[in-house]
């Protein structure tokens, strides 16, 4: 009798995702996220989070995250079972801490009964991520030596007892209570009905660890009118107890914290930017003007790595121009040796550090990072010698016109190609048009033209931070007037540059 087919089940991972900050996830979390096959996320979980799935995962929101309708536990468990089942591996997400107020038991005890192995990863819950983002000590050596973590939203015709409020009224430490905006009304009341002082500091703290948190400071007796008042709609977290008295608010005191800023560099180099800004409390937006492609074919790229070595200067005007030739260089079996004795020159510390990752280190790079700065570091020994230039399908001439001029034997090689995005994404239209954007970051005049294209007019509602002085002529010609630009031409400068601006008042 021929033996039936066995397929190995798949292991659940029930993972802790943490309360929004994507960075909050744990390492094995990540780990676990890489392995997984499906990825079913819950409507708390910052997408960002998925950027550790495998491109081929498949992604299964559990709902909200763009309207769609909630799952119910049951067909979550019923999923997770059968996938399981079919020999998949999955990456359960949940925001916070998967065992917090997250219904854990009731998939353990599915995945048990179905016989699916898993393992609980543990998460930064919204409790003590919230006490470390507003800055409150949840524990403290005067004020408190225990924490409970309370749900306000009990269950309706739920078995286990009622909270018991006289005892949580007399708890000697700080209580935090999730789950509690919208009953706030009822269980402040309690509380205070079972003796709680009314003046007891709270600290309420709307989306903890996300660019747009909010705390406000209030008492037990004002939790519910200030909830009110601003509105505010879930998730919070409610602190209650003496350590709320006075948070110590490190995040929304950042330089930049609340600015909301356009990053329009191409995909994939939009870090540089990107984690300075939002380390500094902005948001970012990111919507590519250009982008960066390979050479239509490598013909010519390839006939010019034959002949690195004859040349007396190699000359890169971008980093990108760095990886493309080198990368191309390395995958087509070569190594650095084909470089010979030709010296190398870098237009800014960007090219330099691109050229450091490949072991090697720039002659020169000049004072100041443009293209006539360069040539103007290369000139006086020009004369007969012969220079490559690296280079991208559009850019200025001014290097070769320069070097040729001063008796230079140049040539040039396209090892990319920079391209216009047409269409730009639509939240970000609306966001431009609307006044939600407040900043723009400018990094090249191509950069600059595309996004006169792509946006018009509606440039305007934003400031715009120009990289240099070559962009801002750029900018100016096409009529957009920069509110800053940078100094030295750098990423760094570019940030410290907006910082500046924002304050300056
Ligand atoms: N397992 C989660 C809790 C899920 S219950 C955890 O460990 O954090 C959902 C509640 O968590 C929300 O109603 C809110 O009270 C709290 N919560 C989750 N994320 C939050 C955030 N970023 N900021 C404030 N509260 C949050």
């Amino acid at each position: 009798m021929p033996t039936p087919a066995v397929t190995a089940v798949g292991k659940v991972f029930l993972i802790g995702a943490g309360p929004g900050d994507p960075g909050l996830i744990t390492w094995r979390g990540v780990e676990c996220l890489r392995r997984a096959d499906v990825v079913l996320y819950d409507y708390l979980v910052n997408p960002a989070i998925l950027r550790h799935t495998r491109a081929d995962a498949e992604l299964q929101s559990l709902g909200r995250h763009r309207g769609e309708r909630l799952w119910t536990q049951t067909e979550i468990n019923d999923r997770m079972v059968e996938m399981a089942k079919r020999g998949l591996n999955i990456a359960r997400l949940k925001g916070g801490d998967p065992i917090i107020f997250g219904r854990l038991a009731e998939e353990i005890d599915a995945l048990v009964s179905g016989g699916v192995p898993y393992e609980i990863v543990p998460g930064v819950t919204a409790a003590l991520a919230a006490g470390s983002y507003a800055g409150i000590c949840v524990t403290h050596r005067e004020q408190a030596s225990a924490v409970a973590l309370i749900t306000g939203h009990e269950q309706e015709g739920k078995t286990a007892p009622e909270l018991d409020y006289e005892a949580l009224a007399r708890f000697p430490g700080t209580l935090v209570f999730y789950m509690g905006v919208t009953t706030a009304p009822q269980w402040a009341t309690r509380l205070i009905e079972s003796g709680k002082p009314p003046n007891t500091p709270a600290a309420i703290v709307r989306r903890c660890t996300w660019p747009d948190q909010q705390v406000i400071s209030t008492t037990l007796a004002d939790v519910a009118n200030e909830l009110a008042a601003a509105k505010m709609r879930p998730p919070a977290i409610v602190i209650i107890g003496d350590v709320a008295a006075a948070p110590a608010d490190w995040f929304a005191t950042r330089p930049l914290f609340g600015q909301r800023v356009l990053v329009t560099r191409p995909l994939g180099q939009t870090a540089g930017l990107e984690g300075p800004l939002t380390e500094l409390g902005a948001m970012c937006m990111i919507q590519p003007a250009i982008e960066i492609c390979p050479p239509a074919n490598w013909l010519a790229v390839d006939a010019m790595l034959d002949r690195l070595s004859e040349f007396d200067w190699l000359v890169f005007s971008s980093a990108n121009g760095v990886r493309f030739l080198l990368d191309r260089l390395l995958s087509t079996g070569g190594d650095l040796r084909r470089l010979g004795k030709s010296r190398l020159a870098a237009i800014g510390p960007g090219t330099s550090e691109e050229l450091a990752r490949y072991h090697l280190r720039a002659d020169v790079q000049p004072d100041e990072y443009r293209a006539e700065s360069l040539a103007a570091a290369l000139k006086g020994d020009a004369q007969g010698r012969r220079f490559l230039l690296v280079r991208a399908n559009r850019g200025r001439e001014v290097l070769a016109e320069e070097l040729t001029a001063a008796g230079g034997a140049v040539e040039q090689v396209v090892v990319y190609e920079s391209r216009d995005v047409t269409a730009a994404d639509e939240q970000v239209v609306s966001a431009l048009s609307e006044g939600r954007i407040d900043w723009i970051t400018v990094t090249s005049s191509a950069i600059a033209h595309s996004l006169a294209r792509m946006f018009g007019d509606s440039l305007r509602r934003a400031k715009l931070a120009s990289i240099s002085p070559i962009t801002s002529g750029t900018l100016r010609e096409l009529g957009f007037e920069p509110a800053v630009d940078a100094n030295p031409y750098t990423m760094p400068a570019l940030v410290a540059a907006l910082v500046a601006a924002e304050n300056s008042t």
